[in-house]
């Protein structure tokens, strides 16, 4: 994760304060704090009957690998919003919230830091799938042909999605 060492604001070097109970960079010149903040991402678990689309990611973190489709929350818009504009966006399909599924942390090593993911389980209503240029491809998986690790981060919504509970 890239970090500051010059204030963003005014250009003066960060030096170390303690700060609200933490030690934190602070400008050695104006008011600037270094507060480190999670990520806000929304990530639609995209369902068609019994089947969930997944997208192979083409860019890092995780490049190469099927995930839900996701994506940064930008200011003015809701999670529900921006939820359903990356699944748009990534898959070309188009969707509609069924509910809020929870709200996980996740720490990305490779780029972001920390991140507060919005998890939405979303029915997709046009499935005409128009892959972006962020993704290596884009297609529906029976719940069997899930990958494991996919498989065990949503397992309760996978076995709501296997009785078809949350699409009644
Ligand atoms: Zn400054």
């Amino acid at each position: 994760m890239k970090e500051y060492n010059y204030c963003p604001i005014c250009g003066a070097p960060l030096h170390a304060g303690f700060i609200d109970g933490k030690t934190r960079k602070c400008c050695s010149n104006c008011d600037f704090v270094d507060y480190k903040n999670p990520l806000p991402v929304a990530l639609a678990v995209a369902v068609k009957g019994k089947q969930l689309l997944l997208i192979k990611r083409g860019i890092p973190p995780k490049k190469g690998i099927w995930a839900s489709p996701s994506g940064f929350i930008e200011s003015g818009e809701t999670s529900e919003q921006a939820c359903l504009r990356e699944l748009k966006e990534e898959t070309g399909t188009s969707g509609e919230i069924v509910k809020l599924i929870g709200i996980a942390r996740r720490e990305d090593k490779e780029i972001y830091g920390d991140m507060l993911i919005v998890q939405y389980l979303v029915k997709v209503t046009d499935d005409k799938l128009i892959p972006n240029d962020e993704v290596e491809d884009a297609r529906f998986f029976n719940i069997p042909e899930l990958p494991s690790y996919y498989t065990n981060l949503f397992q309760t919504t996978i076995a709501e999605i296997q009785e078809e509970l949350p699409l009644q």
